[in-house]
């Protein structure tokens, strides 16, 4: 695992303001573990020592892990074909969901990276529920209803650019819908 390029991703997130505080996690998965930022922790300043490691199944290797760690085990468990989790709480996307408006794919950009965007109802941050539903989905990009979003990818970078680019749907989508106005 590329503990330095995790770090790294955690920090754009945070310096690029996909999370604030303490919220947002991240996860990698590798040779049968998962390694995940830790509860409670602000992304901009981890370390690569904070790292928490599970096993497929939830048990505790190392550390303490984000307690939306169901959520991601659910999804590792459906998507074989993916390696690396993102749950921020990017500011147009959420907003867009306690609107109860879609994110549109706008741009070319859109379409290539995210194709789909799978959507899940509110359940409490953190509950068995929302790993549940979320768990359900098959799409790599899914909104959280008035809770943030979750992007899936083959690996970390991928992961990451499809939040950089969800994001950027959901600002132009906002755009249109108050030029329209
Ligand atoms: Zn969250």
């Amino acid at each position: 695992m590329d503990k330095k390029l995790f770090i790294k991703i955690c920090k754009m997130l945070y310096d690029r303001k996909y999370v604030v505080g303490s919220g947002g996690n991240v996860s990698v998965r590798e040779d049968e573990k998962v390694y995940l930022t830790p509860t409670g922790s602000i992304l901009g300043f981890l370390r690569e020592e904070d790292i928490a490691e599970i096993d497929l199944r939830g048990n505790i290797i190392k550390g303490n892990p984000t307690s939306e760690k169901n959520l991601h085990l659910a999804l590792y468990k459906k998507r074989k074909d993916i390696n690396a989790i993102i749950h921020t709480h990017s500011i147009i996307s959420t907003f867009l969901s306690t609107m109860d408006r879609e994110i549109e794919l706008l741009t070319p950009e859109g379409k290539i990276f995210l194709k789909k965007i799978g959507y899940v109802d509110y359940f409490e941050a953190g509950s068995l529920k929302l790993a549940e539903e979320a768990g359900k989905r098959d799409e790599d990009v899914i909104l959280l209803k008035n809770h943030g979003v979750v992007c899936l990818g083959k690996d970390l970078l991928d992961a990451y650019i499809k939040v950089e680019v969800l994001e950027e749907q959901a600002k132009l989508t906002l755009l249109k819908y108050l030029f329209e106005r």
